[in-house]
């Protein structure tokens, strides 16, 4: 079927472009399959999500047997036991202070459950506060909430009467950290709420790394002034910066943590957010109006969880920190091919994320050069999205080298389209 005849309105594209929309069938590895047999390797993990491999044996396996015991549950009240295993390990392996655990089934949920969070804990101790710092050029996702903590621009125009005001702290740019953390502790000490942020990446903010010991000294001005830190690992977790989460490089431990994407592997749509005990014993009362109201219908959905729950057993059992490392090392070496390219600008890397900017030879070409980028992945059979002339690979961990190879064999003949 092609898009024409379809009555689907695809998120972020414009069908007035007629881009030719494929029909995938099937999932393996980092392969997309259509019916024909024809693949795309999936160079960025299908936006993000899919951290081991499409179609993990182990996972699919999972929602399997789970779909054949349970498959939904009301969770106002009521509990099962894929919640509880999955609840139970994630508290096992983040810090200590960090101990419970808000189901909902998006990354945009649990950024919107962090705030709601927040909020509600300085409303219940009595001390109501509602300003939230956010960073520059932040994505944090597409609801009204998460928009208006997010990078105000073209993709969120037409809301902007809605959004809330925020105060933003400029991103630490090479050079220019000492300003960032002098414009957040001047912000902190205007008593908000809570500074929320992407740890040590800035994903659809365009690639954007800062090192480790910022994000340690921003965690540090906002304990200092007894701001909430929120870490939204929703992109970062999982392994793709090299490490399980990008806060256990900077040693950090946030007060509330957002996690979503590769948390069930990429397979099922899953969050969580974990807070202290504090925002938790904050909310925990005989008086019902303290309740935490929020719920989704699919709160901890039974296979989404048990999906979740295999991801972590594979986690635990495989040599999943091998896979990165060695993603890592290739990325490094393919994106280290390049950068003396003169085409090629800012060449970056965090763990298996790789990340350039193409020099473009005038706006004009830079307008409109995602679009034509991503159709000249496509044909050679690369799905790749580029952020404007940002060009990134982040592929899921099973990739093999011979696939890494075609992805950046067509990222390297794309470089004349700047
Ligand atoms: C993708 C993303 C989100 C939103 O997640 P959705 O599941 O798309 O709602 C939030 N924060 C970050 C950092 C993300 O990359």
């Amino acid at each position: 079927m092609t898009a024409s005849q379809s009555p689907i309105w695809h998120p972020f594209t414009q069908h007035g472009l007629g881009d030719t929309i494929p029909l995938i069938a099937r999932g393996e590895g980092a392969r997309l399959y259509d019916a024909n047999g024809h693949y795309w390797i999936d160079a960025i993990s299908s936006w993000w999500v899919t951290t081991h491999g499409h179609a993990h044996p182990r996972i699919m396996a999972a929602i399997r047997d789970q779909s054949e015991k349970l498959d939904q549950l009301i969770f106002a009240g009521w509990t099962h036991e894929p919640a509880e295993t999955l609840a139970a390990e994630l508290i096992r392996i983040t810090p200590d202070p960090l101990t419970r655990v808000f189901f909902s089934d998006s990354g945009s949920t649990s950024v919107e459950v962090a705030l709601k969070m927040a909020l509600g804990y300085w409303y219940n101790i009595g001390e109501p506060r509602s300003r939230i710092l956010v960073l520059e050029h932040s994505y944090h996702g597409d609801t009204i909430g998460t928009m208006s903590v997010g990078e105000r621009g073209v993709y969120n125009r037409a809301w902007q009467p809605l959004l809330f005001d925020v105060d933003t702290v400029p991103f630490p740019h090479e050079g220019m950290e000492r300003a960032t953390l002098d414009a957040l502790e001047a912000a902190c000490s205007k008593k908000p709420a809570a500074f929320i942020v992407e740890p040590l990446i800035l994903g659809a903010g365009g690639m954007l790394i800062y090192p480790a010991w910022v994000l340690a000294e921003m965690r540090a001005i906002c304990s200092r002034h007894n701001v909430l830190f929120i870490a939204d690992e929703v992109m970062t977790g999982w392994g793709r910066t090299g490490t399980r989460f990008a806060c256990d490089q900077a040693g950090v431990i946030p007060d509330i943590v957002c996690l979503s994407k590769g948390l069930t592997g990429g397979a099922m749509p899953l969050a969580v957010t974990l807070c202290i005990e504090p925002i938790f014993q904050a909310h925990w009362s005989t008086d019902r109006a303290k309740t935490f109201y929020h719920s989704s219908s699919y709160t901890a959905n039974p296979i989404a969880c048990a999906a979740a729950a295999a991801n972590l057993a594979i986690w635990r059992d495989e040599p999943v920190q091998h896979r990165i490392d060695t993603l890592a090392d290739a990325q490094g070496a393919h994106l280290s091919m390049l950068a003396h390219d003169p085409r090629v600008e800012n060449p970056r890397r965090l763990g298996t994320i790789a990340a350039f900017d193409i020099a473009a030879r005038d706006a004009g070409y830079l307008s409109n050069l995602a679009p034509r980028l991503i159709a000249f992945y496509r044909d050679r059979g690369v799905l790749l999205r580029p952020l404007g002339n940002t060009v990134y690979v982040m592929p899921p961990y099973g990739i093999t080298p011979t696939d890494l190879a075609q992805v950046w064999d067509a990222i390297a003949a794309s470089l004349d389209m700047g």
